[in-house]
C-alpha cells in the first residue's frame, strides 16, 4: 500500500467492522488513517483503496471519477465507435468495467462495492454519456470470489440482439449479451492496426474470434487464413468477411495447435502470422502448462514463417509477464533454429491504461513483431 498499490489482503486485516461493499475508513494498527476503501466480505482482497484524502462524499465522488474516465477517452481521438470507458483500478474505480459500443454501454461490476452501487452507476452513466441502453454483463466467474452471482441483464433502456460498430475501416456486428468478453476484444484495437503496418503476402491469424487481426490484414495481404475453434466465432467471423466485402479471407473452424502442425507437415509457408490465444494461465497453478502452450504455438509459427516474415505474437495472461513471454519466444526461436529480431513491443490499447505500481493492470503483451531471418 505504501508503494501505491490499492489492495489490502484479508491476511493483513487485524480487525474490521463493515457490511459487504461498504466504503470504509482504513487505519493502521496504531490508528494512523490510511485512506478510504471499498470493503469485500468474501474476496481475499478485502480492501480496494479509492482515496487517501478525507471521507469521499458518495453523492459526487463516483460521478466525478466516471466523468474523468470518460473525458480521458474523449481525449484519445479513438478511430472507432467501440472502446473502453472505465478500466477498473486504472480509473480509480476498482471492480468496475464500462465499454461503449456505439450508442450502447456494457457494464461489469466485479466487486461487492461496485455491485452494490450498480443502480447509481447506471444513473450517472446515463447522465454523462446518454446511451440508448445499458446491459450488465455480470456473467463472469470472478464474481464468485466476491460471493456475487452470475447474470446478464438490461439495466437501462433497450439493447438490441446485435449492435453495429466500427473499428477503423472494419464494421462489426456485436452480440453484447453473449459475445466473448463484452462483445469484442477492445484491448487489441490498436494492435490490429499495428499488425496491418507489418502485414504482407500470405497471412495466418490463428485465434481470430470475429476476425480482429484477419480483417485488417486483408487490405494489405494477398490472402488470409483465419482459425478459431469456436463454431459460433467462425460463423460470425465469416459474416464479417462478407459484411466488409473482403474476398481474400478464408475462415476455418480448427484447433490452432492441430492446424499449425498440419500446415507444417504440408510444408505451407506464411509471410505474416498472428498468434492471439486466450489466456493460457488463469492462475499461478496453471503457469507451467501455459508456458508449454505458448512455446508450442510460437515454435510452430516460427517454422511456418518465411525468411523476412512477421510474427505478431500476444499473451493476455497476467501471470506470464513480459520477461517470461520474451524468454518463451527466445526458447521457441532456438528450437525452430530461427533468428528473430524484435521490432516492436506493444500492450493493451490506450483506453485500458496500466496503473504504474499495479502490475495486475498490465496483462496484455503484444509483440515481439518479429522478423525471421535466415537460420
Ligand atoms: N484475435 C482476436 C481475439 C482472440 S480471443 C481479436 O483480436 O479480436 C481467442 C480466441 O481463440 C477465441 O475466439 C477462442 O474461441 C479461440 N480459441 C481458443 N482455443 C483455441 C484453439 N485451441 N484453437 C483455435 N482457436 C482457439
Amino acid at each position: 500500500m505504501r508503494s501505491g498499490h490499492p489492495w489490502i489482503y484479508r491476511a493483513d486485516i487485524t480487525s474490521s467492522e463493515a457490511a459487504p461493499g461498504d466504503l470504509v475508513s482504513v487505519a493502521s494498527e496504531r490508528g494512523r488513517p490510511l485512506g478510504w476503501a471499498l470493503w469485500s466480505s468474501a474476496s481475499k482482497i478485502s480492501l480496494r483503496l479509492v482515496s487517501s484524502d478525507g471521507a469521499p462524499d458518495e453523492a459526487t465522488f463516483w460521478r466525478e471519477r466516471l466523468a474523468r474516465a470518460i473525458a480521458y477517452r474523449d481525449s484519445l481521438a479513438i478511430d472507432a465507435t467501440a472502446y473502453r470507458l472505465v478500466h477498473g483500478e486504472s480509473d480509480g474505480l476498482p471492480g468496475l468495467i464500462v465499454d461503449r459500443y456505439g450508442e450502447h454501454l456494457v457494464i461489469q461490476t466485479l466487486s461487492q462495492g461496485m455491485d452494490r452501487r450498480l443502480p447509481d452507476l447506471v444513473g450517472w452513466l446515463v447522465e454523462l454519456s446518454r446511451p440508448l441502453g445499458i446491459v450488465a454483463r455480470n456473467d463472469l466467474k470472478v464474481r464468485r470470489l466476491e460471493g456475487l452471482d452470475e447474470s446478464v441483464a438490461v439495466v437501462f433502456g433497450e439493447v438490441p440482439e446485435t449492435v453495429v460498430v466500427r473499428e477503423g475501416p472494419i464494421q462489426y456486428e456485436v452480440d453484447l449479451r453473449r459475445g466473448q468478453k463484452t462483445g469484442l476484444f477492445l484491448d487489441q484495437r490498436e494492435n490490429h492496426e499495428a499488425a496491418a503496418r507489418y502485414g504482407r503476402g500470405r497471412a495466418l491469424d490463428a485465434f481470430t474470434y470475429l476476425g480482429g487481426f484477419a480483417l485488417r490484414l486483408a487490405a494489405v495481404c494477398e490472402s488470409v487464413i483465419a482459425l478459431d475453434s469456436s463454431a459460433t466465432a467462425v460463423a460470425a467471423a465469416r459474416g464479417h468477411v462478407t459484411r466488409n466485402g473482403l474476398a481474400n479471407v478464408e475462415v476455418r473452424e480448427a484447433n490452432a495447435f492441430d492446424e499449425l502442425r498440419e500446415l507444417e507437415i504440408a510444408r505451407e509457408r506464411f509471410d505474416t502470422i498472428v498468434l492471439d490465444p486466450p489466456a493460457f494461465a488463469r492462475n499461478k497453478a496453471s503457469l507451467e502448462r501455459a508456458v508449454a502452450g505458448y512455446k508450442e504455438i510460437n515454435l510452430r509459427a516460427l517454422k511456418l514463417l518465411t525468411v523476412g516474415g512477421h510474427l505478431v505474437t500476444c499473451s493476455c495472461s497476467y501471470h506470464v509477464d513480459e520477461a517470461l513471454f520474451l524468454a518463451i519466444i527466445e526458447s521457441a526461436a532456438a528450437d525452430a533454429r530461427a533468428t528473430v529480431a524484435l521490432v516492436e513491443k506493444r500492450m493493451q490499447a490506450r483506453d485500458h491504461p496500466v496503473l504504474v505500481g499495479v502490475p495486475e493492470t498490465h496483462y496484455l503483451k503484444c509483440g515481439p513483431q518479429a522478423v525471421r531471418t535466415k537460420p
